[in-house]
């Protein structure tokens, strides 16, 4: 499927410039296995770049001006790199300049490019197209003009870009979009940023995305709330505990102990944030030790506390993960990505995949008149360049 898709980008590249690309740049998407709401938080995370990609085109423009097309969009724009870089009222335009803006802030140099762009990942599922697009963007430059520029910087780099953008996000998404590996998964410290690979292995299950098909526009509000909520809980938790500095170091016996010096809301909040820190070491011991019953057991937890505690399921995805706990080749599911709509991942029996897919398909457009979507997803690699041989 990505070969089609990197064919077609070229193609479009040579129609629109008039020679062959000088380097081609996959940018993947990403799943998030356990350690929702967490990036933020400066807790553990657990996620895995996947076979879902942007495909970029670049060729050096040898002008100041650069431009930039969005096949999928049918949609270019040009930008002078000498003039002051601004935010524009065209939303996907925003994320190329904030990387720009960001390179320049930084002390990187470049000229002009070309570049032409499509992808196969969904938007605003969950999946981190944002993400692919700042990395890919990014990668891509660094190529075409031989910058140094670490892995981890440019993960840093693009979520200063997304931030320019105006969504305040934590740095899992970049991150991961940068260092996946085939098969692994990356336990990731938001807090020092160090990480480890763990095997991806699911055994006798298989990785599955029901995607509500939704996003409710409370998504960026309650998102900025539950900061807020969770900065107040941890300054409440650091008067009465002066060792804890961040969420990891704070066990669930000391947020117990402070249930009465918090709002209920602000308790429910930290209480979440604790025990899904937890949860991510379990998974990946339970990875490790192929138990991958624990793992969904795991996951069915995590979204219990996203719907009850931490406030950021709908009805659609508590729907979709209810029908997952009554059907038995499913042995876990959850909402993942901030909530309000998305994808529920989900670990489907292997030779169950179809006949779960159609009972989910039908049960979900029964109940709210809404077509499920359904992505498969394999744990790839991270923004790299491609090579022909
Ligand atoms: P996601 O969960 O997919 O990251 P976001 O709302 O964070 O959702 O980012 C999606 C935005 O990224 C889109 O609205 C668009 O501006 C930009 N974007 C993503 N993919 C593309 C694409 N293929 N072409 C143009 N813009 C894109
Ligand atoms: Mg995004």
């Amino acid at each position: 499927m990505n070969e089609i898709l990197i064919q077609n980008t070229t193609a479009f590249f040579e129609k629109s410039f008039g020679s062959a690309p000088q380097k081609i740049v996959l940018s993947p998407g990403r799943i998030n296995i356990i350690g929702e709401h967490i990036d933020y938080n400066d807790g553990y995370v657990l996620p895995a770049a996947i076979d879902k990609i942007i495909c970029f085109a670049f060729e050096k423009s040898n002008s100041k001006t650069s431009k930039i097309i969005a096949i999928d969009l049918n949609e270019e724009f040009e930008v002078d790199l000498t003039q002051e870089i601004q935010l524009s009222d065209v939303v996907w335009t925003n994320y190329i300049l904030g990387v720009i803006k960001q390179l320049q802030d930084n002390g990187f140099s470049f000229e002009g490019f070309n570049c032409v762009f499509s992808s196969n990942i969904p938007v605003g599922s969950g999946l981190s197209s944002s993400a692919a697009l700042e990395c890919g963007m990014i990668f891509g430059i660094k190529e075409l003009f031989g910058l140094k520029i670490e892995k981890v910087d440019i993960a840093l780099l693009g979520q200063k870009a997304e931030h320019w953008v105006g969504i305040n996000c934590g740095i899992m998404d970049q991150f991961s979009s940068v260092h996946g590996l085939e098969n692994k998964v990356i336990k990731l410290d938001c807090n020092t940023l160090e990480f480890e690979y763990h095997n991806a292995d699911f055994k006798d299950y298989s990785l599955v995305l029901f995607d509500s098909n939704v996003k409710h526009s409370l998504f960026t509000s309650e998102y900025n709330n539950r900061r807020l909520e969770c900065e107040e809980g941890l300054s409440i938790i650091k008067n009465h505990f002066p060792e804890i500095k961040t969420f990891r170091d704070c066990t669930e016996e000391q947020v117990l102990s402070l249930k009465d010096k918090m709002s209920e809301v602000v308790f429910k909040r930290v209480h979440f944030v604790v025990k899904e820190i937890l949860r991510v070491t379990e998974a990946c011991e339970a990875l490790d030790n192929g138990n991958i019953e624990l793992l969904g057991q795991l996951l069915f937890d995590t979204h219990d506390g996203l719907s009850k505690d931490y406030e950021v399921s709908c009805a659609e995805l508590d729907f979709i993960v209810e029908q997952a706990k009554k059907e038995e080749a499913v042995v876990g599911s959850r909402l993942m990505g901030g909530g309000f709509g998305g994808c529920a991942i989900t670990l489907i029996k292997k030779g169950y995949e179809n006949s779960v897919k159609e009972a989910f398909t039908s049960l979900y457009f029964d109940t709210f008149g809404i077509d499920l979507k359904i992505y498969d997803v394999k744990v790839s690699n991270g923004t790299s360049l491609y090579t022909t041989n």
